[in-house]
């Protein structure tokens, strides 16, 4: 089984500040009476990888270093790594829940922290498929968890470091994300609107949607025989179409609801939307293609070019029927080099 082609960029100086998010003042409202529901997450923030932030990052060619150097492929936003696609061991490292559970009961605070909101949007998105999945596919949605890591993390699809970016393993059937991602994705991707967040893991959520219907092993099936831009192909098709279930979900997301029956959103605005189309510009093939440095080259596409993946974001959200609207394989539109 092949590794999906992946290009290689280098961020230097980066610092995992959170000032770079940027909270819209008319952006998304999250519900303060919904209960978070912390048992659909691993914090294993606390465990491996040498500590907190980004102290325990080996970096490359030792000192002499100004700031610390990432490598963040591009698998990012998101990664779908198939078994032993990572290197490393496998196996998981379990995680402690006990400080997030704690953070997120506390209703008055737990709205301003991060963990706590990615806690709720993958409650919100898991809601929807829960429903979803039944109604649209005939198929019984299972869940899966979130794994909160920092640094390195190791999964069933191989060990990972931060710089891959969140992805989904289907292997263990977990989606993996550092959050300090977000802060890559503000201040070195150019995506800086908080809904860039829920738009990553409704993202990677989408893929384990993909596992549970086959599409995933199907696409591997195509990808057999043929040569690396056919095979890279495949692969954007299987991104977009993840890309396509995000919107879908955030078309749904005000009607979800937490386990006790709450809205999980209060509101969510046109310029979520327009963050969430924003972060699809900037992390299309093409702009990171360009971003990086290199020349733009079509054939090594992995997840489809900005315009693609706004496209297909888009055409979710509109519709929000993923059987309808997210046949990213039949749909002749999507061709190499696009
Ligand atoms: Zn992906």
């Amino acid at each position: 089984m092949r590794a999906p082609t992946r290009l290689v960029i280098k961020i230097i100086g980066y610092s995992p500040d959170t000032s770079a998010v940027s909270v819209s003042e008319d952006g998304m409202e999250l519900n303060e009476n919904a209960d978070i529901d912390t048992s659909q997450v691993e914090d294993q923030r606390g465990s491996g990888g040498g500590g907190g932030g980004f102290g325990g990052l080996p970096i490359p060619g030792g000192g002499g270093l100004v700031g610390i150097i990432i490598t963040v492929v591009l698998a990012l936003v998101g990664g779908y790594f198939g078994v032993n696609q990572l290197g490393g061991d496998s196996g998981s490292s379990t995680g402690d829940n006990t400080n997030i559970t704690q953070e997120c009961a506390d209703k008055t605070t737990a709205r301003t922290k991060l963990d706590c909101r990615n806690v709720l949007y993958v409650n919100s998105i898991q809601a929807f498929w829960t429903e979803a999945e039944p109604e649209y596919f005939g198929k019984q949605y299972q869940p899966a968890k979130t794994v909160l890591f920092s640094n390195r993390v190791s999964t069933g699809c191989g060990a990972a470091d931060s710089g891959v970016g969140p992805f989904y393993c289907p292997a263990d059937d977990r989606v993996y994300i550092d959050l300090t991602f977000y802060q890559v994705l503000a201040k070195q991707l150019g995506a800086p609107g908080e809904f860039a967040q829920p738009y990553v893991l409704a993202h990677e959520y989408g893929h384990h949607i993909q596992d549970l219907l086959g599409t995933e092993a199907k696409m591997r099936a195509a990808q057999k025989g043929g040569s690396e831009a056919e095979q890279n192909l495949q692969s954007v098709k299987l991104e977009l179409q993840a890309d396509c279930y995000a919107g879908v979900w955030a078309h749904h997301a005000t009607e979800t609801k937490s386990k006790s029956g709450q809205p999980i959103f209060k509101s969510l605005t046109d310029s979520d939307i327009q963050e969430g189309l924003d972060t699809a510009k900037q992390i299309g093939d093409d702009t990171l293609q360009k971003q990086s440095g290199g020349t733009v080259n079509p054939a090594e596409f992995t997840h489809g070019t900005s315009a693609d993946r706004q496209k297909w974001f888009k055409a979710g959200f509109d519709s929000g029927d993923p059987a309808k609207s997210c046949d990213t394989f039949a749909d002749g539109s999507v061709v190499q080099g696009d």
